[in-house]
């Protein structure tokens, strides 16, 4: 082709960054630059991916502008610079005449970085070739490419290859390997590779291990399907961690399953295997279609249409929303296709324990809750539980942050290029931890509550994984400054041991860096107010904070203004029994006699005087077990135990808030809100006098749970009008768990729209504590830098 009687020959090197490592980018740079006519060479490195090509002119600028344009479905520019080779000085080329063709370099695994990606789900070629009778890979359940399949899930160690991984053990057949070194083939250097030749196999059986069906015997797949049908519980192997699955339509099969899970209130996740079965149960918008159909296929909370009366009624009482996902592993789609309803699909764990993720694990954990098990022989190295998301404002905001986007990463702001390697170590609840290293935060999947020995396990199989891929060692180390948290501790003693300096990091302060991060805010951007919403941190006083409003930068916070702090009796407990709040509030606000004698009708009077308020009282009084503390989940659950919402007692911590926000969601025409107190702290006393005399007056739960919502937001709205001010401040950040509740925060948005601020809620990592430890280590990247 290059010929050198014809016109100019120009030679380019080309430097790419970003995702490009194991997503298919270099075939994808030579089928492009065969298209465009040009000669040279492909490879990757340990900057990203570098080309050379030579050709005319006109070529290369086709060839660079498809380059960004056309690119592999898993992949993601960050950045393309183009130099005459001359001007390269780091990068020489490999040769000074023009080559004759377009090759593929083999990676010289010494200095290439070892990205390992996201797990994605099947896609559409994928999917084409299970449902194609004629196709060598009809009906096989571990089908996947270059665009799809298992990553995270699989990897044992770097760089990743077939032989660090769990698919090690299955030599590939001569049709496989075929593929896998054709640069014209999808399945060119796909790690997960597979066929039913050589590949991993599926198998359906019982509590004993047995196997019900011998090959041959039909389809293992569709027997399982037809189990379910039948109204059986199976626990089935997916790609991060076995889940429990039983028929969505099923009242009786859906009840059971709670039952033997003993999981009560917590919504169940549900899979279908098309958005127009999911349109039959809840409103899908287009965003959320797109997100649905998304690599990542997480699980999105949509709102219930009529249609839902049709799907068990304890699939999420109390909800105004479904929790549903697509199917996103072929074995996935043939279950679901063949069960033809869609599929109860909750985590496979003993109550708090993680999800389970080995075979005979299963078998023993889940015997006394599954019927059958449909398992196969390719390991779960990584646990991955659903990452879970909903749409507020129409855009997706992060609730639960683990399969298909961990462990992909954030490119840190502008001012943070120098930042030195730093580990945070996150909360103790929700736990998550956060590498950065040359400019890039890496947050880790959700890894869960490490007060369980089982998760505390995964937390630190984890650690040692990022930390071994990203060939990082530590130089500073961020934890929260709550002393009993034992992230904290965990923190110390690898400080301790590699010899860095500890930072420790206020709870709140680092929900609002890890937010002004995601928003991409400098490092030296100005102070914003941050609101944290939560149940409770430890504040800078060594109290526990939980309400609170903070001029803060990434470097520094104070705190404005923040709920009146409120005893919550019995600690712990407090999160569990609403009425222990509910009584605290009273007695704080009103005084219990006064409540007693002004309102001595009322329900709320009546059951709360069969509580052992004496006991509680004096506990109060005396501070026994009985911290004061400035939450705002705490008065969620207090406002909730005033309804009468769950007198029982709560099955998990947020359970109220959640069933006080769908009462509220049925009165969207409400908008009185009640009456509070704001000064250097905000007293919730005028409001309870008022909701006491609603109550009394007959108002009906929803309609008070909405003017509770209204009260919050209006609230907030003075703050704001404060802090800007006084403050100056043209920024607010929204976050912390309690900001999860989509009403509370769409509603805290449109309130603040006058004052024509930039209102931030995270969306990429959760407002819960799953984004905590991006925000540590953005404070201690700060401090350290300046
Ligand atoms: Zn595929
Ligand atoms: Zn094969």
């Amino acid at each position: 082709m290059a010929n050198k009687s014809k016109p100019e020959i120009f030679q380019k090197s080309i430097r790419v960054r970003g995702l490009v490592q194991g997503v298919g980018f270099r075939p994808n740079v030579w089928r492009l630059a065969n298209q465009s006519n040009l000669n040279g060479t492909v490879c990757n490195d340990g900057e990203g991916v570098l080309i050379e090509v030579w050709g005319q002119g006109a070529d290369i600028n086709n060839f660079q502008a498809a380059l960004r344009t056309d690119i592999p479905p898993l992949a993601r520019i960050d950045a393309i610079e183009v130099s005459e080779v001359s001007e390269v000085s780091d990068c020489p080329p490999t040769q000074t005449t023009s080559p004759d063709t377009f090759t593929i370099i083999a990676s010289d695994t010494g200095k290439v970085t070892t990205t390992i990606i996201p797990d994605a789900a099947t896609c559409d070629h994928c999917l084409a070739d299970i449902n194609d009778q004629t196709n060598r890979r009809y009906r096989y359940p571990f089908t996947n490419c270059t665009h799809c399949g298992p990553r995270l899930s699989i990897t044992r160690d770097i760089p990743y290859d077939r032989a660090n991984t769990s698919m090690a053990p299955f030599i590939m057949c001569p049709e496989c390997q075929a593929e896998y070194e054709d640069p014209a083939d999808r399945r060119f250097h796909a790690q997960p590779n597979a066929c039913p030749q050589c590949g991993p196999k599926v198998w359906l059986c019982d509590k004993q291990g047995e196997s019900l069906f011998q090959e041959g015997q039909g389809d293992v797949i569709w027997q399982a399907a037809s189990l379910i049908k039948q109204g059986h519980i199976l626990a089935i192997k997916g790609i991060g961690g076995f889940h429990l699955a039983c028929d969505a339509t099923n009242a009786e099969a859906v009840r059971t399953l709670r039952q033997r899970k003993k999981r009560y209130g917590k919504p169940l996740a549900l899979m279908a295997g098309s958005i127009e079965t999911i349109r039959q149960y809840a409103e899908v918008s287009d965003a959320a279609a797109t997100t649905l159909n998304s690599a990542s296929a997480p699980i999105v909370l949509l709102k219930k249409t009529a249609g839902a009366e049709n799907l068990a009624p304890d699939i999420a009482p109390d909800q105004t929303t479904l929790g549903f996902m697509l199917a996103y592993t072929p074995l996935h789609h043939l279950l679901v296709t063949d069960a033809n309803v869609p599929l109860v699909m909750t985590s496979g764990n003993v109550s708090n324990e993680p999800q389970v993720t080995g075979n005979d694990e299963a078998l023993r954990k889940l015997s006394k809750i599954a019927d059958y098990w449909l398992m196969h022989d390719r390991e779960i190295i990584n646990r991955l539980d659903d990452s879970v998301v909903q749409l507020i404002n129409g855009e997706t905001a992060h609730l639960r942050r683990a399969r298909g986007f961990a462990p992909d990463t954030l490119i840190l702001p502008s001012g943070f290029e120098n930042t030195p390697n730093i580990l945070a170590l996150g909360a103790d609840v929700k736990n998550t931890f956060c590498l950065i290293k040359d400019g890039k935060a890496m947050v880790s999947q959700h890894i869960g509550d490490l007060h369980d020995a089982g998760v505390h396990a995964d937390f630190r199989k984890a650690l040692d994984l990022y930390q071994a891929a990203n060939d990082f060692v530590p130089q500073r180390i961020a934890v929260d400054m709550h002393p009993g948290y034992s992230s904290t501790r965990w923190g110390e003693s690898i400080s301790a041991k590699a010899g860095c300096p500890l930072d420790e990091i206020q709870h709140h302060h680092a929900h609002i860096a890890a937010c002004l991060a995601e928003n991409q805010f400098d490092i030296n951007c100005p102070p914003v107010l941050g609101i944290t919403f939560d149940g409770l941190g430890c504040g800078d006083d060594g109290t526990l904070w939980g309400g609170e409003f903070l001029i803060a930068d990434y470097r520094s916070s104070r705190r404005v203004c923040g709920f009146t702090p409120v005893a919550i009796p019995g600690g712990e407990k407090a999160s569990y029994e609403p009425w222990r709040n509910t009584f605290a509030h009273l007695h704080k606000a009103l005084g219990w006699s006064y409540v007693t004698e002004k309102y001595p009708k009322l329900k709320l009077v009546h059951d709360l005087n069969q509580r052992p308020l004496a006991r509680i009282s004096k506990m109060i009084e005396q501070s026994v077990n009985s911290p004061s503390i400035s939450s705002a989940g705490r008065l969620f659950d207090a406002v909730a135990g005033a309804l009468d919402i769950f007198p029982d007692g709560l099955h998990f911590e947020g359970q109220a808030a959640m069933a006080l926000q769908s009462a509220a969601e049925n009165y969207p025409d409400e908008t009185c809100a009640y009456k509070c107190l704001i000064d250097e702290t905000i007293s919730w006393q005028p409001m309870w006098e008022e909701i006491l005399s609603d109550l009394d007056t007959g108002i009906s739960t929803g309609r008070i749970a909405k003017r509770f919502h209204n009260t919050l937001s209006s609230a907030i709205s003075e703050v704001v009008k404060r802090a800007v001010a006084e403050e100056g401040v043209d920024t607010v950040v929204l976050s912390g768990g309690v900001f999860q509740n989509k009403l509370l925060c769409e509603q805290t948005i449109s309130e603040l729209k006058p004052f024509e601020l930039k209102v931030l809620y995270p969306k990429i990592f959760p407002a819960n504590d799953g984004g905590v430890s991006l925000g540590q280590a953005l404070i201690s990247a700060a401090r350290y830098l300046s």
